[in-house]
């Protein structure tokens, strides 16, 4: 299933609690902008090679254009506009003054050098960099992307327009970056996980967790729930995982990853599993933190899991989602659960602006602060409305937004 039409039913069904008209429907499904740009750059090797690369401005009715940029080979139009919609309903759950966005090049980055991924970088800002700026679209890190790259897009974009640190958010700490951005996604996964926990009435030491994905968001999130007394069954990358009925040691898994790439491959501390292994896997609770479109029809039907926490975007499919609803199992919904990365950009971009910095503390603490007030508004209107936690999320985010437009005026 196309990454757009996943997403356009989850909204249908948000839509349908909120008797919205067909011409909102319309309006709020269509991207305001769609760019695509052609990136040609000279490899270090001399020869030419021709990469694409997408921007899609989806909706700016409550602040503007957020969202990532990801570096993958399978990134094509569709999938950005799918995730440029998801930005739009997640920053209006989590109530920050942005729309949703996304972009992307399709590029395997291990393929290329350092040198070539800056030069990929800069070219990309070279093609759009009239395109995005602090008060009009802010890019940050997805898959595939880093913090030196954010900090190559912020210092071509300052040769067009001048010091702009907010132009971009997931900085290098120390290049205008935020303490506790690199954390954020992980964190507010672990954290919503417990709030969840809780609400189902369920202990919390003991709970058994497996994370596909050991990424950004994957390793944060493991690190947190661990802290939290929860035991880290299993965890996996592209390449496979590895299970341990009594808890992974998550600082042996740190080290080792940090050591060799990011790569899991050769851990010694669980016996090796397969990805498909990982979702089928008897244990409490799920996170797909990887890829989306991974819990399909065909598999869902395998999870053993009763608690499903969505981290990566889109892991979930329309066909599995039935299933699961089926099955009594509780899925809480991406744009719910990985919204602390975009939160964190938020407090990024208000810094910068006031060129001023927080500390740690007051990131952490403002972040659980508007992530809990989101999980109880969606949570109390699931509960009052007797619907799904996502068509609860899609309720709140579409809600504001519609609102906002019709606030804004449309003639
Ligand atoms: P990352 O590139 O840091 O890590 C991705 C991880 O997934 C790696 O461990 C990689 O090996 C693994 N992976 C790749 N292909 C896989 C496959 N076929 N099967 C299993 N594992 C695979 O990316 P990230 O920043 O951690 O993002 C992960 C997900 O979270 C993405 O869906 C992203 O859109 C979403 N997300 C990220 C952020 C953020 O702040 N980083 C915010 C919101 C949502």
């Amino acid at each position: 299933m196309r990454a757009s039409d996943a997403i356009r039913q989850y909204f249908d069904s948000a839509a349908d609690q909120l008797d919205l008209s067909e011409s909102m429907r319309r309006l709020l499904l269509t991207a305001k902008r769609e760019v695509q740009v052609q990136i040609p750059i000279e490899r270090d090797s001399g020869e030419l090679t021709t990469f694409i690369g997408y921007r899609v401005q989806h909706n700016d009715s409550r602040g503007p254009f957020k969202g990532g940029l990801r570096y993958h080979p399978h990134v094509d139009l569709d999938e950005v506009r799918a995730l440029a919609s998801l930005m739009t309903w997640k920053t209006a759950v989590v109530d920050i003054p942005y729309g949703g966005a996304k972009g992307g090049v399709a590029v395997d980055p291990a393929t290329l050098s350092t040198r070539e991924l800056e030069r990929v970088t800069r070219r990309f800002v070279d093609a759009i960099h009239d395109l995005f700026g602090p008060d009009v679209d802010i890019p940050a890190p997805d898959m595939g992307t880093t913090a030196d790259m954010m900090a190559w897009i912020m210092n071509q974009y300052g040769k067009y327009h001048g010091f702009a640190p907010a132009c971009v958010t997931g900085k290098p700490v120390e290049y205008h970056g935020l303490p506790g951005r690199d954390e954020a996604t992980g964190r507010g996964v672990g954290s919503l996980t417990l709030k969840l926990l809780s609400r189902l009435g369920r202990k919390i030491p003991g709970t058994r967790i497996a994370i596909q994905g050991f990424g950004n968001v994957g390793s944060h999130t493991a690190r947190f729930l661990r802290d939290a007394e929860c035991r880290i069954v299993a965890v996996s990358d592209f390449a496979g995982g590895f299970h341990r009925e009594s808890g992974l040691d998550v600082h042996d898994l740190l080290r080792h990853a940090q050591a060799n790439a990011g790569r899991l491959a050769g851990f010694t501390g669980g016996d090796p599993l397969t990805n498909a292994e990982l979702l089928a896997l008897d244990c409490d609770v799920l996170i797909p933190a990887a890829l989306g479109g991974v819990l399909t029809g065909a598999n869902a039907t395998t999870v053993r899991a009763p608690i499903i926490v969505e981290a990566a975007n889109a892991p979930v499919e329309p066909e599995a989602d039935q299933v699961f609803d089926a099955r009594g199992i509780v899925v809480a919904p991406d744009i719910l659960v990985n919204a602390g990365g975009v939160t964190a950009s938020w407090f990024e971009w208000v810094q910068n602006r006031q060129h001023y910095q927080w500390g740690l503390n007051r990131v952490r603490q403002e972040l659980d602060r508007i992530l809990g007030t989101a999980f109880e508004e969606t949570w109390q209107l699931a509960s009052s409305r007797k619907v799904s936690l996502r068509t609860a999320a899609y309720m709140v985010g579409v809600g504001r937004v519609a609102r906002a437009t019709v606030l804004g005026g449309i003639a």
